[in-house]
C-alpha cells in the first residue's frame, strides 16, 4: 500500500490518496475543535483512540450487515477506507436529551427519548451545520428521498446495534452523529464513530466520557478517552 498526496484536511482528520483509485487513508489527528471551531485544542493520543474505536465499531456493524467504508486499520493513526463522495447531511441519533436538543427546545438533559429520534444537519461549516428538515434536503438536492429513507433505516440499525454493545460496557449511548457516502453508487457508512462523534455517559456515575469534557472544560479529557478505549477494545495505550 503506497500512500499518496493529501486530498483533504478536516478538523480532526486528514485524508490521503493511495495507489488504488477507490481507496483512501484516513489519518486521525489529536486536534480538537468545538462550537463550530471557535474553541480549539489538543487531546493527547485522541487520534489513536478514535482510530482504534472506529475500527472496532465498524467491524461490529459490518458483521451485522451495515455497509461501511472500513477496509482495515493500517497503523495507530491510519485507517484504510473505501473512497466515498460524502452526502452533505450529518445524521444525529438521540436516545437521551443532551446538547443542542436540550438548549434549542428547553428539554431536560438526561430525559430518555423513546423511541430514538433521527435529526438532519446540513454539513456546511460556513453556516455552522444548521438543523434542517427533509424538505430542505429535497430543496437543495443534498440526497434523494430514497437515499434519505435508507440513511434513516441504517442510522436506526446502527443505534440498535451500538446501544447494547455500550450497555454491556457500563456506558449509556446518549447520542451520536453519522456521515454516509456514495461508493460505486452504493450508500455506505463513512467518517468515524468515536468519543468525538458520540456522547457516552458512565452508567453508574452518569459522567461524560466523550468530547463534552473538552467542550465544557470538565478536565480528565485524556483519561476519559483512554477509558472508552479500554471498555471498547479491552486495552490501554
Ligand atoms: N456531533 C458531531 N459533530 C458535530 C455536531 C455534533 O459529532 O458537528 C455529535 C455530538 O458529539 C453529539 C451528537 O452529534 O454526540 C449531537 O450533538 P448536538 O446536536 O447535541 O450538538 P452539540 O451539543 O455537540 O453542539
Amino acid at each position: 500500500m503506497t500512500i499518496g498526496s493529501m486530498l483533504y484536511e478536516g478538523k480532526a482528520k486528514k485524508v490521503f490518496a493511495t495507489d488504488k483509485p477507490d481507496q483512501v487513508v484516513q489519518y486521525f489527528k489529536d486536534d480538537a475543535t468545538a462550537f463550530n471551531a471557535q474553541k480549539r485544542g489538543t487531546i493527547v493520543e485522541k487520534g489513536v483512540v478514535n482510530n482504534k474505536i472506529s475500527e472496532r465499531l465498524f467491524l461490529l456493524l459490518e458483521q451485522a450487515g451495515v455497509p461501511t467504508h472500513f477496509i482495515e486499520r493500517l497503523s495507530d493513526r491510519e485507517l484504510l477506507t473505501k473512497k466515498v463522495t460524502i452526502v452533505p447531511v450529518e445524521v444525529v441519533v438521540r436516545n437521551v436529551v443532551a446538547g443542542s436538543l436540550a438548549k434549542r427546545l428547553g428539554l431536560k438533559e438526561g430525559d430518555p427519548i423513546e423511541p430514538a429520534i433521527v435529526e438532519w444537519y446540513y454539513k456546511n461549516d460556513a453556516l455552522g451545520d444548521p438543523l434542517i428538515a427533509d424538505e430542505h434536503i429535497r430543496l437543495m438536492k443534498l440526497a434523494t428521498p430514497e437515499q434519505m429513507t435508507e440513511i434513516k433505516r441504517l442510522a436506526l440499525k446502527v443505534n440498535s446495534l451500538l446501544q447494547p454493545f455500550f450497555r454491556e460496557r457500563q456506558m449509556i449511548l446518549v447520542d451520536f452523529k453519522l456521515e454516509f457516502g456514495l461508493h460505486n453508487g452504493q450508500l455506505i457508512l463513512a467518517d468515524e464513530i468515536s468519543p468525538d462523534t458520540c456522547r457516552f455517559w458512565d452508567q453508574t456515575t452518569k459522567e461524560s466520557m466523550d468530547k463534552d469534557r473538552f467542550r465544557k472544560d470538565l478536565g480528565k479529557i485524556e483519561e476519559a478517552y483512554q477509558e472508552v478505549l479500554k471498555r471498547v477494545c479491552g486495552e490501554g495505550l
